[in-house]
């Protein structure tokens, strides 16, 4: 398929990955886009000090489609993923977006690449920053896919006259994420702990230094509840 036939991917999240990869090799030539410094979205690792890595996103992942399930199985086996939290649950390794990483492999991929408006050009689309400078060499591409949130969604469809009936109704929870470094023993044996009450502050509280490829720190990442994440939403990180 010549260039002309390119689609182009916004977003290397999970989904913008797994997308990339059926294309590919359904025999489609993709770029993919993203504005972050790497590829897994909200599949992230962050690096402290000290080598410390913190899970801030996307805590586990559960397999329970039998596809999904096998090619986990694959990813485990190649130490791509680990089984760590309980039956059927899985972390990437040594970091959480090690599972896109793969998926991304011999995919073109450009980070740091912020995608501000989509541009009609005959029957191909052309990507813009938002100031207008050209994207992806000024590529013309026959098909756009949008994995990006909807409300950035929201926006360059907005920007090209295109509407997408349901997205806007899309809602968001916030999560307040706090990164932790401890001495000491720590704070509990287990894992994880989970809240469900909706009035709890914390949701969720991971001792991430027991998922595998993250050892070596006493290191806890803790969700605040929904609610609690909503009411203190403009507050300060300190
Ligand atoms: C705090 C938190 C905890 C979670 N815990 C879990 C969990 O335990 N288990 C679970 O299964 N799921 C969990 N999730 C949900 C899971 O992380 C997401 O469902 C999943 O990662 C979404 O993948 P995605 O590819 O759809 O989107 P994303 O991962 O958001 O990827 C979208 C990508 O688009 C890029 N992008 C956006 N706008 C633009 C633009 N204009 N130009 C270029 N690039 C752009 C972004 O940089 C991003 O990389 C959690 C999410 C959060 C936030």
């Amino acid at each position: 398929m010549g260039r002309d036939g390119t689609i182009a991917i916004i977003g290397a999240g999970i989904a913008g990955a797994a997308a990339a990869r059926r294309l590919h090799d359904a025999g489609h030539r993709v770029v993919v886009l993203d504005k972050g410094r790497g590829p897994g979205g909200r599949m992230a690792t962050r690096r402290g000090p000290d080598g410390l890595r913190f899970d801030h996103g996307a805590q586990f992942f559960t397999a329970r489609d039998p596809r999904f399930a096998a090619c986990v199985e694959d990813w485990t086996a190649r130490g791509i993923a680990a089984p760590w939290g309980g039956p059927h649950r899985s972390v990437g390794a040594p970091g959480m977006s090690a599972p896109a990483r793969d998926l991304l492999a011999g995919i073109d991929l450009s980070c740091g690449r912020a995608v501000g408006r989509l541009a009609r050009a005959g029957d191909r689309w052309r990507l813009e920053e938002a100031d207008g400078t050209a994207l992806a060499d000024g590529a013309a591409f026959s098909r756009v896919l949008l994995t990006c949130p909807s409300p950035q969604g929201l926006a360059l469809l907005a920007g090209c006259g295109q509407d997408l009936p349901g997205l806007a109704d899309v809602r968001y929870a916030p999560c307040w994420t706090l990164m932790l470094a401890h001495d000491g023993p720590p704070p509990f044996e287990e894992p994880a702990r989970q809240d469900d009450d909706p009035a709890a502050v914390f949701a969720w509280i991971a001792r991430d230094g027991t998922k595998p490829g993250r050892e070596g720190g006493g290191t806890v990442v803790a969700h605040a509840a929904p609610a609690w994440s909503r009411a203190n939403l403009e507050d300060g990180a300190d």
